[in-house]
């Protein structure tokens, strides 16, 4: 179901005006469906009392993004320095920050303890002791070992290099709470792009088991847990998407459960990134050349590297694509199985392998769906080629530029310096 029928209803016949103003490519993100997707979860967890939902920053780090979900009050879930910046000079303070990092140098403390500070997650026992001040609330990043494995994308928990260990959880609230902590929160995150519901359900049953196993040993109660992002969105065409209504429901029951036990009823966080923007975005770009090898080639304006770099590194990554003639029409008719490539020397510059697709014609348009979640975000600069520009359909229709396209002077900035040398 990539790509949803409004949004093709919105965008396709509006693509041969936007691309000549714009000029191509570009991605295209979708401000109604992120709303319309925000506003549901929070609508599907009406009953949880206290839900949040903090977005991935590094999903989409751009600031026109970041505002709609502000307007739609998430907060921001965050993991280094630059996504740290930007969520504060949007006027993201204090508890509208999630900050979940690893290996955390002194210096990073420090800045996440500015401007207010924010949640802070810490990911290792040994942390504890290096951090000073110590704030009132603190969050631990738990990894359940053996006790259970994430799926196939995340891997193994006992390989993964986040968390506490099932044995260090107790202590480390032990320390935090000997430190002064006076709140608690409890964070995970075990899978990634799962699409099937019971698998986040059951990070909503450890997390408030291992709840009940802190209260038990230190008498402590929790202000939130936090089952993070990981929620999965269907790439190809048949596969179904996550239940979020089921996982809200047995959520809400499961919660309700542990307050009638405990007492009371912790707040429950949540992180999604991909479920919130992947579906709405797409990568738009032209056709230069049709080109016939040992198999048949389709190339189009821009590299994967650069703009959506998950089927070149990713085995099993899968993006939707859809052709389009110049007036903007989907080409219908007679496929062809080819590979669509960039311009990039590296063999795994392929959009898609092997895809069949109707006849694309030299200046159609190819259009990528369900570019908006870690597709502009993770790319690089390798091979010297530059990451296109972002533009935003507003929900009035109208198309703004959002972040602009690098330049090769943005690429030989860091050419400019200062001689130094040690002799
Ligand atoms: C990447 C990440 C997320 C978002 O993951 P999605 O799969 O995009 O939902 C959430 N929380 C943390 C800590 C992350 O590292």
């Amino acid at each position: 179901m990539p790509m949803s029928e409004e949004f093709q209803g919105r965008l396709l016949n509006r693509l041969p005006e936007i691309t000549s103003y714009f000029g191509t490519p570009f991605h295209i993100f979708d401000e109604k469906g992120i709303l319309e997707t925000g506003e549901g979860l929070k609508a599907l967890f009406k009953t949880v009392e206290g839900f949040q939902e903090y977005y991935a920053v590094k999903a989409l780090p751009t600031p026109a993004i970041l505002q709609i979900m502000q307007k739609m009050g998430f907060g921001m879930d965050c993991s280094s320095p630059s996504e740290l910046i930007m969520a504060r000079q949007l006027g993201f303070r204090g508890e509208d920050i999630m900050f979940s990092s690893n290996n955390t140098s002194e210096a990073l403390f420090k800045l996440s303890a500015e401007d207010g500070g924010c949640i802070l997650n810490i990911d290792d026992l040994s942390m504890v002791e290096r951090i000073n001040p110590f704030p009132k609330l603190i969050c631990f990043r738990y990894n359940p070992g053996e006790r259970r494995t994430g799926n196939a994308i995340i891997g193994i928990p006992v390989e993964a290099k986040y968390g506490l260990r099932h044995d260090q959880i107790v202590e480390g609230y032990r320390r935090a709470k000997d430190r002064g902590a006076q709140r608690f929160g409890l964070h995970t995150m075990v899978i990634s792009n799962e699409r099937n519901y019971q698998y986040m359900l059951e990070t909503v049953r450890m997390l408030l088991e291992i709840m009940e196993m802190v209260n038990q040993a230190l008498g402590i109660q929790f202000d939130f847990f936090n089952i993070s992002g990981g929620a999965g969105i269907p790439y190809r065409p048949d596969d179904k998407p996550f239940d979020m209504p089921a996982l809200a429901r047995e959520s809400a029951g499961l919660i309700k459960q542990f307050s009638l036990k405990q007492g009371y009823a912790p707040r429950l966080f949540m992180e999604s990134g991909r479920y919130m923007t992947g579906p709405h975005g797409v990568l738009v770009a032209r056709v230069i050349n049709r080109m016939s090898k040992y198999r048949e080639y389709v190339g189009v304006d821009t590299s994967t590297w650069a703009a959506n770099v998950r089927p070149a590194i990713y085995e099993s990554a899968y993006h939707q694509i859809t052709i389009l003639d110049p007036a903007g029409r989907p080409r219908q008719g007679a496929q062809e199985v080819v590979d669509v490539v960039g311009p990039l020397c590296e063999n795994n510059d392929k959009f898609a392998r092997q895809r069949s697709l109707p006849r694309a014609e030299i200046g159609d348009l190819m259009v990528q769906h369900d570019t908006g979640a870690h597709s502009p975000a993770m790319g690089s600069n390798y091979n010297g080629w530059l990451r296109p520009q972002q533009l935003l359909l507003r929900k009035d229709g109208s198309v703004e530029l959002i972040r602009r396209a690098e330049t090769l002077d943005d690429l030989f900035a860091t050419l400019k310096y200062e001689v130094k040398v040690l002799k």
